[in-house]
């Protein structure tokens, strides 16, 4: 089924969601706001967001990281980590081109994991939350439908009878994107023979 929401909605509840855990107005969150560096959240914090938008897009938030799922992908984490403890180049571009799409500022080859997770903003959440919705069922699991809308509570429902539709768990979809974007077994074989 199709993907029933425009990004700036998803921005949007991902935002007021952040604003409500955090204690701040949703307005003085922008799409470029790190929540760890910016506005301090602590790891606790990040938990409630994450239950935060399960309970409101009826979705289920990873549990890995995309640097866990890259670590596994490749069965090794020299794949992943260089010697000084940085992300390799295979990660860094991996960072980028999965689902929260960090961009080249986070995520460059060498730059520690904390700081990618501390750098990590209002727009790569949206990102993610985003891409789930790429992954709904192929049909409506009650009427066999296969369009998606969303709903007045702005949750993704079918479009034929209003049955509520979830995505693909969080980590599914993490590891799908991981995969695209880590690209051929050959890409990495040679990332890690720097
Ligand atoms: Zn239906």
């Amino acid at each position: 089924m199709n993907n029933p929401f425009e990004y700036e909605v998803v921005q949007d509840i991902v935002r007021t969601a952040a604003a409500r855990v955090l204690g701040c107005p949703a307005d003085s969150l922008s799409p470029a706001t790190a929540l760890v560096r910016d506005l301090g959240a602590d790891s606790l914090d990040l938990v409630e967001l994450r239950c935060e938008l399960e309970d409101r897009l009826l979705v289920v938030m990873p549990n890995q990281s995309v640097l866990d799922h890259l670590v596994e992908l490749t069965g090794t984490s020299d794949a992943v980590y260089g010697p000084d403890g940085g992300v390799t180049a295979l990660a860094a571009r991996v960072l980028r081109d999965s689902a929260f799409r960090y961009d080249e500022e986070q995520a460059r080859a060498g730059t520690p994991p904390y700081e990618i997770a501390r750098s990590t903003t209002v727009a790569n959440w949206a990102h993610f939350v985003s891409t789930l919705f790429d992954h709904l069922p192929g049909s409506c699991p009650e009427c066999a439908g296969t369009k998606a809308a969303v709903s007045p509570a702005q949750r993704a429902e079918c479009a034929d009878c209003g049955t509520a539709l979830t995505p693909q768990a969080g980590d599914t979809v993490l590891a799908a994107t991981v995969r695209t974007a880590a690209g051929s077994e050959t890409a990495w074989a040679e990332a890690t023979c720097v």
